[in-house]
C-alpha cells in the first residue's frame, strides 16, 4: 500500500500496545500510538506489574533454576486444555529475554519477586516494580516509548478498523475531542484489552460471572474483539477470565492473596469456609460469588505485619482501617457478624491442620506460618472481575488467524484482545502473571512483525 499516514498504527496505550510501539519504533517504524481515554495505562496501570520471566539471569542470580519447559508445564497444570497451546511455549521461550530488553535496553525497573509464592507457579518467576505496582511500569514503559521519539496520543478513541480487499490498512479515529479521521498505515496493531467491562459480551460469553463486579480499568469494552470478528477473526477460550477472590469493601483494593497464601481462610457470612482456597485467588473467585455476595478474609497480626512490610497497596489498606484487628474468637465473630462458635470451628480446623500437617476439612494443607493467633484480623470483601481472558486467535507474528484458517493481512492483536493462555473457560486456569504476559510479550512480538509488514511494503 501507500499513501500512509504511518507505518504502525497501535490501538490502546496499555502494557500490550506501550510494548508493541517500543518495539516497533526500535526497529525504525514509525507509530501512531492511539489512546481513547484521557490517560494511559488501561489495566496494566491498576495492576500490580507483574510479568512471569523463565530461565531470566535475575533468577539465575538469586540462585533459582528455572526454564521455559518448566513454566509451560507448571502454567499447563493450572489452565487445563486449551486452543492456545502454541502460545504459551512462544512466550515461555521469550520471556526471560523479553524481561532483560525491557530492563536492560529500556531502562523498566523490575524486580524478581521472591518473598512469596505466585499462584500456578512452582519457583520464584514473577519480576515486578519495587513498589508492585501497575502504575511504575507505565511509567517506565511511557518514558521508554518517549525516548524513541513516539507520542502516545490521548482522547483518540478508534471506532473502527479500515480495509482494502480484505486487507487492514489503517482505522478510523471518532472522539469527542479528537472528531473524526482516517489514519492509514500498512499495520495496525490491536491492543485494547479485552470485553470485561462491557456487560453483553460478558453475559454472551461468560454467563455465569455476568453479575460479578468488574473492577479493571474502564477501556476495556471489548470493540476491538467484534472487529476483528466481523473480519473472519477465529475466536478462542472466550469463556476464560482473571477473577479475584476478596477485593476490599467499600475500599476497592485488592486484599493481598498473600494474606491468605501464610494461612489465612475466608468465611462466609455465617462463619463457614467455602472451598479450598489453595486453587488461588482467580479459581477462587467463583467459589465465593456463588456462596455468598460478601466475605471475609481471615488472618492473624503475624500475616498483617509480614505483607505490610512487603507490599505498599495492602500497607495502605490497613492504613485506612480496611483491616480490623480482633483479640479473640468472639470479637472476630462479632467483626463478621455470625456466632462465636461457627468462627471457632473454623480456627480449629486450621489450627490441627497446620499443627499436624494433615489436610483441613476443605481438603487444605498448605500454611507456611502455622496455626492462626490471637489477635486476628478481618477484612470484609467481595468477589470480582479484573479482566477476560479470550479473544482473537493469533500466529507466532502476532497475527489474526481466521476462520478459513489463514491470517488477516495487516492486522495484529496482543493482550486482552488475543486469545489468553489460561484454559477455554472460568477463572480457575489463570496463573499469576498471564496477563502481562500475553499482554508485553505480545506487543513485543506484534511490534516487530508490524514494522517488518511496514519496511516490505515500502520496499514493494
Ligand atoms: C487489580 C488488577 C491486578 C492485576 N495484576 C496483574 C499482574 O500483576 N500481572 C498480570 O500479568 N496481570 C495482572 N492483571 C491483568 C492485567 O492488568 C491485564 O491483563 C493487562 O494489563 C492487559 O494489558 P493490555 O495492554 O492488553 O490492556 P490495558 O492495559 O487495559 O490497555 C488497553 C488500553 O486500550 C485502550 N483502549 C480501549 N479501547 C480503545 C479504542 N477503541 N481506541 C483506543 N484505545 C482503546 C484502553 O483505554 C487502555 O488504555 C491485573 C488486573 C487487575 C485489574
Amino acid at each position: 500500500m501507500d499513501g500512509r499516514d504511518t507505518d504502525v498504527v497501535v490501538v490502546g496505550a496499555g502494557g500490550g500496545g506501550l510494548t508493541a510501539a517500543l518495539a516497533a519504533a526500535e526497529q525504525g517504524a514509525g507509530v501512531a500510538l492511539l489512546e481513547k481515554l484521557d490517560r494511559p495505562g488501561g489495566n496494566t496501570f491498576v495492576s500490580t506489574g507483574s510479568i512471569p520471566a523463565a530461565g531470566s539471569r535475575y533468577q539465575r542470580d538469586a540462585g533459582i533454576e528455572d526454564s521455559a519447559e518448566r513454566m509451560v508445564a507448571d502454567l499447563s497444570r493450572q489452565s487445563g486444555p486449551h486452543g492456545t497451546g502454541h502460545l504459551l511455549r512462544l512466550l515461555a521461550e521469550g520471556s526471560a529475554d523479553l524481561v532483560e530488553w525491557l530492563v536492560e535496553s529500556h531502562s523498566v525497573d523490575l524486580r524478581l519477586i521472591t518473598d512469596y509464592r505466585h499462584v500456578g507457579h512452582s519457583v520464584p518467576r514473577l519480576h515486578a516494580p519495587p513498589d508492585r505496582r501497575g502504575a511504575s511500569l507505565t511509567r517506565d514503559l511511557l518514558a521508554a516509548v518517549r525516548r524513541l521519539g513516539v507520542d502516545v496520543v490521548t482522547g483518540n478513541p478508534v471506532a473502527r478498523l479500515l480495509t482494502d480487499d480484505g486487507r487492514v490498512n489503517g482505522v478510523v479515529v471518532d472522539g469527542p475531542r479528537s472528531g473524526t479521521y482516517e489514519l492509514r498505515a500498512p499495520a495496525v496493531v490491536l491492543a485494547s484489552n479485552g470485553f470485561g467491562n462491557n456487560r453483553d459480551m460478558v453475559a454472551r460469553w461468560i454467563p455465569g460471572i455476568s453479575g460479578a463486579r468488574y473492577s479493571g480499568a474502564e477501556g476495556s469494552t471489548g470493540e476491538a474483539i467484534t472487529w476483528a470478528a466481523a473480519l473472519g477473526a477465529r475466536l478462542e477460550n472466550m469463556g476464560a477470565y482473571q477473577g479475584y477472590a476478596a477485593l476490599a469493601h467499600p475500599h476497592g483494593s485488592i486484599v493481598s492473596w498473600t494474606t491468605v497464601e501464610k494461612g489465612g481462610f475466608l468465611l462466609s457470612p455465617h462463619g463457614d469456609r467455602m472451598g479450598d482456597e489453595s486453587v488461588g485467588y482467580s479459581g477462587f473467585a467463583p467459589v465465593v460469588a456463588l456462596a455468598a455476595e460478601e466475605s471475609h478474609v481471615v488472618f492473624d497480626t503475624r500475616i498483617r505485619d509480614f505483607v505490610r512490610e512487603h507490599e505498599p497497596e495492602f500497607a495502605e489498606l490497613v492504613e485506612a482501617g480496611g483491616v480490623r484487628e480482633a483479640p479473640d474468637a468472639p470479637s472476630l465473630a462479632a467483626v463478621i457478624g455470625c456466632d462465636t462458635s461457627a468462627v471457632e470451628r473454623a480456627l480449629e480446623d486450621q489450627r490441627h491442620a497446620a499443627v499436624t500437617g494433615t489436610a483441613d476439612s476443605m481438603g487444605r494443607t498448605d500454611f507456611p506460618m502455622g496455626a492462626l493467633r490471637a489477635p486476628y484480623c478481618a477484612v470484609r470483601s467481595v468477589p470480582a472481575i479484573f479482566h477476560t481472558q479470550g479473544g482473537v486467535d493469533v500466529d507466532e507474528h502476532a497475527a489474526v488467524r481466521t476462520t478459513a484458517g489463514g491470517v488477516i493481512q495487516g492486522l495484529h492483536a496482543v493482550g486482552g484482545v488475543a486469545a489468553g493462555i489460561s484454559g477455554r473457560s472460568g477463572a480457575g486456569g489463570y496463573s499469576s502473571g498471564n496477563g502481562l504476559l500475553t499482554a508485553v510479550g505480545l506487543g513485543r512480538i506484534a511490534g516487530e512483525a508490524a514494522a517488518q509488514t511496514a519496511a516490505h511494503t515500502a520496499a514493494s
